[in-house]
């Protein structure tokens, strides 16, 4: 099941690369800003499913980059709430100041956005580990983290986990499930960080099938 899961994460992320190609090629050059109203959106129900399951940034830092990366640990400073914070915030100005200059005019947007983006993740990825950028630095990543704290699907740890660490250690995340597991004192189960992408390789890695969708309902 989880190699099936995996697989059509990967048919997903490949359809949202042609998709974004087509896209560009044809002439629709706001996609990216689809792109990132769909994933702010999607954050609201699920958490950071953009992410994890059709981000075509993703899908670079986890099959591209998780192949030629650094595997180190990223500076202290990188992780700081004030860094992210300000991080994010110039970038959404510069951002918005783009998009006021050159309001859908020509390739230069979309060119300078993506450009920027994959390039910092791919020297992040290159220096400190695969996914360096999406665990912390990507603004969207941060919104949607922001936003997934108030979905009604959340993932979850249930309560016969044994706190092996297995997903801990699974996850491209830097160690998401890591509070959820250690903060575990009840039945009750307890939820995921809201950084995590809803990849699932923790639920692969679990040998309790301790890792379940937590639902409103
Ligand atoms: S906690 Fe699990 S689903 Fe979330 S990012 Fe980590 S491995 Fe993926
Ligand atoms: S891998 Fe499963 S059993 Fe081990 S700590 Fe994580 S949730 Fe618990």
């Amino acid at each position: 099941m989880n190699v099936l899961i995996n697989r059509l994460r990967l048919g997903i992320q490949l359809f949202m690369i042609f998709l974004a190609g087509f896209l560009f090629i044809a002439g629709v050059l706001y996609f990216n800003i689809l792109f990132i109203i769909a994933s702010l959106v999607l954050a609201l129900i699920f958490g950071r499913l953009f992410c994890g399951w059709l981000c075509p940034l993703g899908f670079w830092t986890e099959r591209v980059m998780g192949k030629i990366s650094g595997d180190k640990e990223l500076p202290k400073i990188f992780k700081t709430k004030i860094f992210r914070i300000s991080f994010t915030i110039s970038f959404l100005l510069i951002f918005v100041l783009l998009w006021y200059y050159f309001p859908f005019q020509g390739y230069l947007f979309p060119i300078l956005m993506m450009g920027t983006m994959f390039g910092l993740a791919t020297v992040l990825g290159f220096f400190s580990f695969d996914k360096a950028w999406c665990a912390y630095i990507c603004p969207w990543g941060i919104l949607s983290s922001v936003l997934g704290r108030y979905a009604p699907y959340q993932l979850g740890i249930r309560g016969d986990c044994e706190g092996c660490k297995a997903c801990v250690e699974a996850c491209p995340i830097d160690g998401a499930p890591e509070e959820a597991v250690e903060n575990k004192r009840s039945e009750e189960p307890a939820e995921i960080s809201s950084r995590c992408i809803r990849c699932l390789e923790c639920s692969r890695a679990c040998p309790n099938d301790s890792i379940d969708i937590l639902g409103d309902s």
